[in-house]
């Protein structure tokens, strides 16, 4: 077995992923018909044109546009089926999935408690249907006021316990430190809720010091903590786990290349590290597809690859037991593959 092979066939988890970025274009032209809301594009060939990743304006039309194609809780309850049926199409087996409830509150007038039943009516179907679980990260974009931001940390509080994992906060970096939702973070971590913040993406070193402030869990990207000795040595020393994403980070122009990408740096430099695809449709994209750039880019071998894979085990915010048979499991299957090869 190729190294490729190992590498599709593996067991996977991951922890950064966002449900309408990782929609793909056939899910949106569906609901664009269904609900009789023109996208730009009417085929799936124009979708996948429309969705080729030009700039981060781009990104941004796409990201509005899609979302108000969703007009109801039965379309959320699609969308996330649909997506964890992709999920373990990769043989992801448990992924920790980024939603943002509150655009489709301001877009459709849908309510916070039913987006949340039509999540949870997924993951059950997902568990039946292809024997894979995940965990709800309700986010705040950073971009809405900090009383609207309330709005989604009062919906997470209310769905802990029943599968959501956290609060997270993604959406625009720039202009919207971590600390404007500091209310919100109080709140979730008052009430026994872990909070889960995007820093240091198209935001420097300081954005991530503002992520720690906050308590952040993990941290979303915190690949330019590279440009800060004294945070790569606290992140050392601390092993708060990025959330790193490669692909994601070489279309916003964080960095030049892939070759340039610090992924293989802050792994050597002890740093703790979880590989995953972000927004994979939009650029262009699969979790797959970040172990394989690993490989081929970085010349990563598969005890590397299968290590960043127990590395989202153990910080994923599954308990503690489950954690455990998770990653049992995937040691048998990743014996038996092995043997196979
Ligand atoms: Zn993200």
């Amino acid at each position: 077995m190729s190294l490729h092979e190992f590498i599709k066939a593996m067991p996977k988890v991951e922890l950064h992923v966002h449900l309408q970025g990782a929609t793909q274009p056939e899910t949106w032209l569906e609901l664009s018909q269904r609900n009789n809301v023109p996208l730009p594009a009417k085929t799936i060939e124009e979708m996948r044109d429309w969705f080729v990743f030009t700039d981060f304006a781009h990104f941004i039309q796409i990201y509005m546009k899609v979302s108000a194609t969703v007009r109801s809780a039965d379309d959320i309850e699609f969308m996330a089926r649909e997506f964890l049926r992709g999920q373990a199409a990769q043989n992801i087996q448990y992924t920790e999935i980024t939603y943002t409830p509150h655009i489709h509150y301001t877009l459709a007038g849908i309510e916070g408690k039913d987006q949340l039943e039509a999540l949870l009516r997924a993951r059950e179907w997902a568990k039946k249907t292809h024997d894979v679980d995940c965990g709800y990260i309700l986010d705040i974009s950073r971009n809405v006021t900090a009383e609207e931001g309330l709005w989604t940390a009062d919906l997470a509080i209310s769905g802990m316990n029943r599968g959501v994992v956290a609060l997270g906060l993604g959406g625009p970096e720039v202009g919207h430190p971590p600390e404007k939702h500091a209310i919100s973070f109080q709140k979730a971590h008052a009430a026994g809720l872990t909070v889960i913040l995007h820093a240091g993406e198209t935001e420097g070193p300081a954005s991530i010091w503002g992520a720690i402030e906050q308590g952040t869990a993990r941290i979303g990207h915190g690949v330019r903590a590279i440009e800060d000795a004294k945070l790569m040595a606290h992140l050392r020393e601390t092993q708060i786990p990025l959330e790193v994403s490669p692909t994601s980070n070489i279309c916003l122009g964080v960095f030049p290349s892939m070759k340039e990408h610090p992924l293989p740096r802050l792994i050597a430099e002890g740093l703790y590290v979880t590989l995953n695809s972000d927004d994979p449709p939009m650029f262009n994209t699969t979790l797959t597809n970040e172990f394989i750039t690993a490989a081929d880019v970085f010349g990563m071998d598969a005890d590397t690859l299968i290590q960043l894979t127990y590395n989202a085990i153990r910080v994923s915010r599954l308990p503690n037991a489950e954690k455990a048979a998770l990653e049992a499991k995937f040691k048998h299957e990743i014996e038996l593959l092995k043997a196979t090869s």
